[in-house]
């Protein structure tokens, strides 16, 4: 698919190893990889983010549900009394 070095002046394929394009001299090669590797590294940080959020959000969940089983433990005997 998109894994081609290509001129930005005529938009010609060119070889990665190549640093002037051969039908037009110019040195403006386009790398493919910046594209790529953007979108695959926004991906995986993305998808890591939301699972540690995940994870964070479930520990949040037991930690508020273990703190008012105490409090109310606590407080219980003082609001009967
Ligand atoms: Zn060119």
């Amino acid at each position: 698919m998109g894994y081609q070095y290509k001129c930005a002046c005529c938009n010609q394929s060119v070889e990665a190893a190549a640093k002037t394009c051969p039908s037009c001299g110019s040195h403006a090669i386009q790398s493919p990889f910046g594209f790529w590797h953007f979108c695959i590294l926004t991906c995986l940080g993305v998808s890591f983010a939301v699972a540690l959020s995940d994870i964070y959000f479930k520990e949040q969940d037991d930690r508020s549900m273990g703190i008012p089983k105490v409090s109310s433990n606590i407080l219980g005997p003082i609001q009967h009394s």
